[in-house]
């Protein structure tokens, strides 16, 4: 993963050096609610330079299949951050990971297809497009998340 998104452990005092080499900013056609304050719309998204076209489509495809606007709510993609269940880096970091619905599908626990989880097509949408699903992690699930790689 490194070899092809880069290393951003060396920037951990500098990481406005790793966000401007990294790291791109891109319009979303339709804006999202933003997760942690439904007032706020989300009218652009930054990830990886090699993902965030990537993630664009994604997410336009996740309406384009049905999805209401009030079941996909926008958690983040970039963020300089810990796994909150290890030591290491979480893929936020690169820019390659990104969480839908926070509030509700918490970390820890199953996904179930119940109307208030999230909601299947994005699950299908985001596996058929190449992402690991936290749902179905091994060891923590974390239902709410997308990733594009998996370890480090
Ligand atoms: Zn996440």
């Amino acid at each position: 993963m490194i070899s092809v998104f880069g290393d951003p452990r060396p920037f951990v005092n500098t990481k406005a050096v790793w966000e401007e080499s990294a790291l791109e900013m891109m319009p979303l056609a339709v804006p999202l609610i933003y997760a942690y304050d439904a007032s706020q719309s989300v009218r652009r998204v930054r990830a990886h330079r090699l993902m965030v076209e990537h993630l664009v489509a994604t997410l336009q495809a996740c309406l384009a299949a049905g999805v209401p606007l009030q079941r996909m709510k926008y958690g983040g993609c970039y963020q300089w951050r810990p796994k909150r269940t290890a030591a290491q880096l979480s893929l936020h970091t690169w820019g390659i990971a990104v969480d839908l619905e926070p509030a509700e599908n918490l970390l820890g626990e199953p996904w179930a297809d119940d109307g208030r989880r999230l909601h299947p097509a994005i699950i299908d949408t985001f596996k058929k497009r190449g992402w690991f699903w936290g749902g179905e992690f091994e060891k923590t699930l974390d239902p709410q998340h997308f990733q594009w790689a998996t370890g480090v």
